[in-house]
């Protein structure tokens, strides 16, 4: 393999983790953040993030010298290779809002010499693509759509063991980009750059439905007497199903699902067609949130003064991202309804901006006293804890509603506690 000299736009989740691994396969990586803090925590050999595996990985490209952190003031120019990684957040109306994306690629137009090849990673609509072409096809630049489906948690290996590489665009510069992941043995997808961009949506689309139909049929559990864990069990069996993402709960978070879902239909409806069934996943999984809310209503009444602890803050576990983790509506919910909450999560920090809330050092602080305890992410320091323990630490009625179904309800019960799971009988 050659090596290359790589520009990467954004040191977070997608863009550290590309560049670091990139940089650990021999390539030549400068990446780049607008944000001077995080700049500082690199330059002080850290990492900004929670991420299991990547500090190693940061720190082998940073002795070899093959991975340099900057500053896009100070790009004078591009490699031949512009990874974009910068964030693609939701507008209000639900849409992808490209103003980063957007100037990463005024700036690359200006510094890429002719032959450079944007490697597209951030998540962005089907059409982008052909737009942002049109700003770097005059100055020689090829675009390529190479969505990114590492997951935060595991994303040092999903980057080097991925199942697939998906590459939309002009067949020589999708040539070169498959060159660039030599090494990585995975089946490489050549397409247009419309299909590529759509692919990243209609696969996080079908996870996102996978979930809601695992917590419809919850829902379901519930009224018949089902144990809905045992459900999804036997129905994922069946290989044309597959046993990932059937996990019932109080649904999917993070700043990928909910963002994504929301922006192709959004996408779906500007095009003329309305995705019914995008809407109903997405519908279902707000619902979801709610579930923890109408239970802790259920069982304890007015939520005034009672105090309520709140287990696992982060979108899910092995992450310190927070970013549309049902936690954080949970917790506002609560606070508005003039609950006492504490909060606990083993690396994720939340800061509610209400006397109300604080945040535990421990899980047994959190819940110690409590009337009721929330279960909003299912760490395994969260599932695995001694929760008879726990349950008779805690205050009347010692309601413990699990959202992740993760927790040994017998547990609880022999504390003295009620245990109230997801469609768990
Ligand atoms: P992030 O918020 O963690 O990181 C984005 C970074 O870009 C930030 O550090 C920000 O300061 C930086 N940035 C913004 N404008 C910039 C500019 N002009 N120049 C340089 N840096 C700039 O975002 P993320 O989670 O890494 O996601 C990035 C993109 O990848 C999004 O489109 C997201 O949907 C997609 N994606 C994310 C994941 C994930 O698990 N996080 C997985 C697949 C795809």
């Amino acid at each position: 393999m050659k090596p290359c000299e790589v520009t990467v736009f954004g040191a977070g989740y997608v863009g550290l983790v590309t560049g670091a691994c990139l940089a650990d396969m021999g390539h030549r990586v400068e990446v780049l953040d607008v944000d001077r803090s995080k700049l500082e925590t690199l330059a002080a050999g850290e990492v900004p993030f929670h991420e299991p595996g990547l500090a190693d990985v940061i720190g082998r490209g940073v002795a070899s010298g093959n991975l340099r952190f900057g500053h896009p003031d100070g790009l004078e120019s591009c490699g031949e290779f512009v990874v974009v990684a910068v964030g693609t957040p939701p507008t209000t109306g639900g849409a992808a809002d490209l103003r980063f994306v957007r100037s990463v690629v005024d700036l690359v137009a200006k510094r890429a010499a002719p032959g450079a090849v944007v490697i597209m990673k951030s998540t962005v609509p089907p059409g982008t693509g052909a737009s942002l072409s049109e700003t770097l096809s005059p100055v020689g630049v090829e675009y390529t759509s190479n969505p990114e489906f590492l997951r935060e948690g595991s994303a040092v290996r999903d980057w080097f063991k991925a199942d697939r590489i998906v590459l939309g665009g002009p067949e020589a510069a999708v040539e070169r980009v498959a060159a660039l992941y030599e090494g990585i043995d995975a089946p490489i997808v050549r397409c247009g750059i419309a299909s590529a961009e759509l692919i990243k949506y209609a696969s996080n689309a079908f996870l996102a439905t996978k979930i809601s139909f695992a917590n419809e049929i919850a829902r379901l559990c519930d009224r018949l007497d089902a144990d809905v864990d045992l459900v999804m069990h036997g129905v994922g069996l069946d290989p044309r199903i597959g046993p990932a993402f059937l996990k019932a709960g109080i649904g999917y978070g993070g700043s990928c699902f909910p963002k994504d879902t929301k922006a192709l239909d959004y996408l779906s409806s500007l095009n003329g067609y309305d995705f019914h069934l995008l809407k109903a996943v997405i519908d279902v999984n707000k619902r979801m949130r709610l579930l923890p809310i109408m239970t802790l209503k259920d069982v304890l009444g007015d939520l005034r003064g009672k105090q309520i602890a709140v287990a696992g803050l982060t979108f899910k576990p092995n992450t310190d991202d927070i970013r549309e983790a049902p936690a954080l509506e949970i917790i506002d919910t609560l606070v508005a309804d003039g609950a006492q909450v504490r909060g606990y999560d083993p690396v994720g920090v939340v800061d509610a901006g209400s006397s109300s809330f604080e945040q535990a050092a421990t899980l047994a602080e959190a819940v110690r006293g409590a009337n009721a305890v929330v279960i909003a992410t299912e760490w395994p320091e969260i599932a695995h804890a001694d929760w008879r323990e726990l349950a008779a630490a805690m205050d009347e009625p010692r309601l413990v509603f699990d959202g992740r179904n993760c927790v040994d309800g017998d547990a609880v019960r022999a504390g003295g506690g009620n245990y109230v799971g997801v469609g768990r009988r």
